[in-house]
């Protein structure tokens, strides 16, 4: 048994939800801890479509309380993290005859400006495509569009920097640690957890049990707590494609396919395009989604209906695939199930709780946090008030609009750092890039160049402060330099890491 007492909460699970969780709680007063079997976000919190967003299209499904609390999280959240979360501007074309009329969507996007509370963001407009730059890259068919705000988010980013002010607050964030089993023991858990990359079994008690393991919520359930037949979540996969730039304009597109569905393009790490994404049924282990040759076609496809010049199977130079852990509502299509989350409490006569979150998105992990603290409080009694609204993510601690100033800061300061280097680096660490920077007077001064701009102080930086161990985890979580290096860069990474940071024998 560990020797650390006895902790308020324990969450499994290292994902938005999870991190978004134990952060609330550390701050609000409860001692915390949280385990997250392999990397944070290496589940479904890094295959996002990576937008802050109301969801328009789940007007269509009458999902109002969801889509009203994530518009009002947009402004919130790029507030508390301006360094990886900024507005974003959409062009939804449209022509005569198309799959849904015009006046619908306008009403939508009525509704969408109106019932969520924005003040900063700009309002729907009109575009005449014949003039807008928008206009360029698509087919000559459409000849207008409208064009809405939301807002983009690094999602794994997100996720790495809730751990890390959890941790800062006096959190446990233990990675690579597998919850395997979890009993009851008098009015509290004794929870085990097993270091994955091996070594011995840790035991923690807990007066309450967080079950925010994402897609393996259910198999969390039957496995490490022998609750039989448990059928809660419906998987729901999503794939997207990376293409070199297909268009200049900073605006992303929102394309709706014949089958009813939409897809978005967006521009991505500035030279390429992010497409997607798909809805199809997954029964797989989670771990092991791979995006299909059908899906492949299907964006390929889609894509192409809009874009003047094609997107070609061979243009692919990236994709990911992750799967929804949605509420099983019995919807019939997987496009149709509910996004929005379920919080249910379990206990046994009032003691050792158990609390499962079924659902959620990025968009609404704050919010999600605060219900869950309120269900905590219910359960074994209240400590602080909900403070996360109003509060900073590490390194957002800038103005919401700030990140032209402060890569212009960070230049006057490292004169040495091209543009491109200080935007990456704002956008990645925000006023933390100067914790590695430190007294550097030139690129040399950062050590070993591993390919791009990634250097050996900041690799040390992502290790000792963001829990990075593997090569993957730097160049597709903490950063997204795997976009950049090549495969032989790659892999003088992942050797480094592996000679640098072996742990201890
Ligand atoms: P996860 O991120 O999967 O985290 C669960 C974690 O639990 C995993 O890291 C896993 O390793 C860990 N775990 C499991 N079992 C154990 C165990 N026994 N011990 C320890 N740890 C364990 N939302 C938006 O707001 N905007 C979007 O644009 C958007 N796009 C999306 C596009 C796609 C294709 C998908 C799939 C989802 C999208 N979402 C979006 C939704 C959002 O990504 C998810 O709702 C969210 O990431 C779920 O987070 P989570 O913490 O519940 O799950």
């Amino acid at each position: 048994m560990s020797e650390q007492g006895v902790f308020d909460i324990f969450v499994i699970g290292g994902g938005i939800n999870g991190c978004g969780i134990a952060r609330d709680a550390v701050g609000r007063g409860y001692k915390v801890a949280l385990a997250e079997m392999k990397d944070f976000a290496s589940g479904t919190s890094s295959a996002a479509t990576k937008l802050i967003h109301g969801g328009l299209r789940y007007l269509e499904h009458y999902e109002f309380r969801l889509v009203r609390e994530s518009l009002m999280e947009r402004e919130v959240l790029w507030a508390m993290a301006p360094h990886i979360i900024w507005p974003m501007r959409f062009v939804l074309p449209f022509h005569k005859g198309g799959i849904r009329p015009a006046w619908l969507i306008r009403l939508g996007l009525f509704l969408y400006d109106h019932i969520g509370g924005r003040k900063k963001l700009p309002a729907t407009r009109t575009l005449d495509m014949r003039r807008d730059p928008a206009g360029r890259p698509l087919k000559p068919l459409f000849t207008k569009a409208f064009e809405y705000s939301d807002g983009w988010v690094d999602d794994a980013r997100m996720v790495v920097l809730n751990a890390r002010d959890a941790a800062d607050r006096g959190a446990l964030i233990l990675n690579r640690s597998r919850v395997v089993s979890a009993r009851r023991e008098d009015d509290h858990w004794v929870v085990t957890v097993q270091p994955v990359e091996g070594g011995a079994t840790s035991s923690y008690r807990a007066r309450m049990l967080v079950n925010a393991a994402g897609p393996w919520v259910d198999q969390v359930l039957s496995n490490a707590f022998g609750v039989n037949q448990v059928h809660n979540v419906r998987l729901v996969q999503g794939s997207h494609i990376v293409v070199r730039k297909k268009f200049a304009d900073p605006r992303a597109y929102f394309f709706q396919n014949p089958d009813g569905r939409i897809i978005f393009a967006i521009p991505y790490e500035d030279d390429f395009t992010l497409i997607g994404t798909t809805d199809c049924d997954y029964n797989g282990d989670p771990r092991d989604i791979r995006i299909s040759k059908e899906e492949t076609d299907y964006l390929c496809a889609a894509a192409s209906e809009y874009f003047a010049e094609a997107v070609r199977p061979e243009d692919i130079v990236w994709t990911y695939s992750g799967v929804r852990p949605l509420f099983d509502d019995g919807a019939s299509k997987a496009q149709e199930a509910t996004r929005d989350y379920v919080l249910k409490v379990e206990d046994r006569d009032g003691k050792a709780p158990l609390l499962n979150i079924f659902g959620g998105k990025l968009t609404t992990y704050r919010r999600l946090g605060e219900h869950a603290l309120e269900k905590i409080e219910g359960a074994i009694g209240a400590k602080g008030k909900p403070w996360t609204a109003g509060s900073k993510l590490p390194g957002g601690d800038f103005p919401e609009t700030g990140q032209p100033e402060e890569v212009r800061q960070l230049r006057i300061r490292y004169p040495f750092l091209s543009e491109r280097h200080a935007r990456r680096l704002v956008r990645t660490y925000g006023t933390r890039s100067t914790a590695f920077l430190g007294a550097a007077n030139s690129m040399e001064d950062l050590g070993r160049l591993f390919g791009w701009d990634l250097t050996e102080a900041e690799v040390r930086f992502l290790v000792e402060t963001e829990w990075a161990r593997s090569a993957e985890d730097v160049l597709w979580r903490r950063t997204k330099l795997g976009l950049r290096l090549s495969a032989d860069e790659a892999a003088g990474l992942d050797a480094y890491m592996r000679e640098t940071f072996r742990p201890a024998a």
